[in-house]
């Protein structure tokens, strides 16, 4: 059975670095609406001329636009086994189509990461991307955690850990930027909540604790949701 998951959450709430964990441990690929549209204004396509201006002031892509982009992707077949969304759906609207791109595609498991504002300030202050891979930093790497680390972390060397690519922040992890996007979540992203809210496959998961024990939270709801659908969910993830 495919695990097909939803992350949902604020900016900074850990929802790619999570992803990415259990992508590797589901072994499935991670879908982020984020990374496909940056990917596009490198590109210089048509739907990176569209978008750029948007996704600089922190606003949401159309739901036309976006729900065509999701619908192309997972259409591919390495999305057959699963799939973790990341930064999709982001409306009601999206989450309606999204149910509809999935029917007959086994269930969808749904989490949420919550995350207190200022935390969400204070990383998305520090976050760094690499230029180079596309590497997310900060968040645990702060630089205020040096001194006790007692080494350079990635965020105050200004160099990728994995390739050793300059690091920079992204455009919209501006201070007036992070504020509008902290706004659209609460306006348009967070009534998803009530949407998923009933469903058996619906879990809430406290993103202020330490990104291990987040992870061990995931895998946990991710089994429930799993064997509380009827999948043969244990001992499905690779450890
Ligand atoms: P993210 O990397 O998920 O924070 O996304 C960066 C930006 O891409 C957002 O601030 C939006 O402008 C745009 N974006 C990403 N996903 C969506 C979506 N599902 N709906 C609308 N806009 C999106």
């Amino acid at each position: 059975m495919a695990l097909n998951l939803v992350m949902i959450g604020p900016p900074g709430a850990g929802k790619g670095t999570q992803a990415i964990r259990l992508c590797r441990q589901y072994d499935i690929p991670k879908v982020s609406t984020g990374d496909i549209l940056r990917e596009a204004v490198h590109a210089g396509s048509a739907l990176g001329g569209d978008v750029k201006d948007i996704i600089g002031a922190g606003r949401l892509v159309s739901d036309e636009v976006i729900i065509a982009v999701v619908r192309e992707r997972l259409a591919k077949d390495d999305t057959a086994r699963g799939f973790v969304l990341d930064g999709f759906p982001r409306t009601v609207t999206q989450a309606r189509a999204l149910d509809e791109i999935l029917e007959g595609r086994g269930p969808l498991v749904i989490v949420v990461l919550e995350v207190p504002e200022r935390e969400l300030l204070r990383r998305l202050t520090w976050r760094r991307v690499c230029e180079d891979c596309g590497a997310s930093f900060g968040g645990v790497d702060v630089p205020e955690l040096a001194e006790q680390r007692g080494s350079e972390g990635p965020v105050e060397s200004g160099r990728c850990r994995k390739c050793g690519g300059p690091l920079v922040q992204r455009p919209d992890d501006n201070a007036a930027v992070i504020r509008d996007r902290l706004t659209v979540f609460t306006n348009q992203t967070a009534p998803l909540v009530d949407f998923y809210r009933d469903r058996p496959t619906f879990s809430l998961i406290n993103g202020l604790q330490a990104p291990d024990q987040v992870t061990a939270d995931l895998t946990s709801a991710i089994e429930a949701a799993l064997a509380a659908s009827g999948a043969t969910g244990r001992g499905r993830a690779r450890a």
